[in-house]
């Protein structure tokens, strides 16, 4: 597995993305998503090169760190968050029992951190159902993948919000996707697709 290819990939499919985030965020936002992953994007493609020596772990921790300090607003501590988990947990060659736990201390260390629940209409409506998919397994794994990330992060249109931003708007966020976990949908996506 080539990890500057994935990342590279992830964050091209974010930045090509730019305007349908800004969209999603005006909708039940303040409008600045789009720009945050973009900023969050370019930053870590432009360190992307002087990481090449690193492990994927290492890698991970470093791009956690520069979500954490270029992207901002909610969205930047919760990404570098993860990152920052999976970067710690995930073992050398992981497999998707590997994966799954690591996300799922990665799910608790977000959850530590923004007190969202799920069901709230946040990422973690899309990170849960992805945790879960990976640690069945089963056959055409990464198809499966893909799809509940996609399938979840449509699913969030019909969540009412009521954690992040978003909250202010209760019933009237329904009908619109929660712009974080369209993030989260690009960059599973991309990977995926790259696999
Ligand atoms: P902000 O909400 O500060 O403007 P962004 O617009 O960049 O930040 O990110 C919004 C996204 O962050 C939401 O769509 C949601 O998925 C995610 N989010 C917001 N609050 C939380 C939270 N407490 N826990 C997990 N994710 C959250
Ligand atoms: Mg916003």
């Amino acid at each position: 597995m080539n990890i500057s290819l994935l990342v590279t990939r992830a964050t091209q499919n974010l930045i090509d993305h730019v305007e349908e985030l800004t969209t999603l965020d005006q909708a039940i936002g303040d409008g600045d998503h789009g720009l945050n992953m973009r900023r969050g994007s370019k930053a870590i493609q432009e360190k992307l090169p002087h990481w090449s020596e690193l492990s994927t772990q290492a890698t991970l921790t470093a791009m956690g760190k520069t979500c954490i300090s270029t992207i901002g607003g909610a969205s930047g501590p919760v990404f570098g968050t993860l990152l920052l988990t999976l970067g710690k947990e995930l073992p050398d060659q992981p497999d998707h029992h590997d994966l799954a736990r690591a996300l799922k201390l990665a799910i608790e260390a977000v959850t530590r951190l923004g007190k969202a629940e799920l069901g709230q209409k946040t990422l973690l409506d899309v990170l849960d159902p992805l945790q879960k998919c990976l640690d069945a397994g089963g056959d055409s794994l990464v198809a499966r993948v893909k799809q509940c990330a996609l399938d979840s992060c449509e699913a969030t249109a019909h969540i009412e919000a009521t954690r992040g931003r978003a909250s202010f708007l209760g019933q009237r966020a329904l009908g619109h996707v929660d712009p974080g976990s369209r993030s989260v949908a690009l960059i599973v996506s991309a990977v995926c697709d790259a696999l």
